[in-house]
């Protein structure tokens, strides 16, 4: 069996990628998602925490031994000089980990499940092709206020540290539009899904 084709999935916060991701997988698709991969090197144990202890100190662990994400996510906004540190730690342990898990994978294709996709590193160059999850600016703040809360002001920096919506548009090779309902939604994930193992077949021959 040749080895899986390689695609990544990506959308601005609150756009959709844990929905669209779930529907992929529902499919059967292996998924490989690098926040979960950050949450673990980041957490009790994890392979990152020496580093980021060396880096910025014992303020920054909290008392169970994991990072406190809360603290180093303030400071990482205010600090760009700090995120850089974060991101010179995390990314390359992240790709390994990324590139260890897609080696065990056995399926026609698997998807990388990227937030940053466009942000960060030389993720075009490891991927066939690029899926963006889209829904309009108003309708990511209002789906993440309905689920954590966080305020608007708060949601609109975040979406600032991001590519723009139509810069990351530009760049996908796939859409899916996720202002449509979820059944609306789950037929495009299908007609996708037929169109990815259609070209890892060929790819295949
Ligand atoms: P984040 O960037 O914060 O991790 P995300 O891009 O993974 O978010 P989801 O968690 O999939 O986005 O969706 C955000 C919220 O919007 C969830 O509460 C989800 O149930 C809801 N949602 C996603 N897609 C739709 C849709 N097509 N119709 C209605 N609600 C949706």
């Amino acid at each position: 069996m040749p080895p899986p084709l390689r695609l990544g999935l990506t959308g601005g916060i609150g756009s959709g990628k844990t929905t669209v991701a779930n529907l992929f997988a529902q499919r059967g698709v292996p998924l490989i998602d690098t926040d979960l991969i950050a949450h673990a090197l980041t957490g009790v144990d994890g392979g990152a925490m020496a580093a980021i202890q060396a880096q910025f100190g014992i303020h920054f662990i909290g008392p169970d031994g994991a990072m406190d994400r809360k603290k180093m996510r303030e400071h990482a906004f205010t600090h760009p000089e700090a995120r850089q540190a974060l991101e010179a730690i995390l990314h390359p342990l992240i790709r390994q980990e990324c590139e260890r898990q897609a080696q065990e994978t056995k399926a026609a294709y698997l998807i990388f499940v990227v937030p940053l996709l466009f942000e960060s590193g030389d993720w075009e160059s490891r991927i066939v092709r690029s899926i963006v999850v889209d829904c309009k600016e108003q309708t990511q703040i209002q789906r993440v206020m309905a689920r954590n809360g966080l305020s608007q002001a708060d949601i609109e920096r975040i979406m600032q540290a991001q590519i723009s919506r139509v810069e990351r548009l530009k760049r996908a090779n796939d859409i899916i539009n996720s202002e449509l309902d979820l059944s609306q939604v789950a037929a495009q994930v299908e007609q996708l899904h037929q169109k990815y193992l259609y070209l890892a077949g060929l790819c295949a021959n």
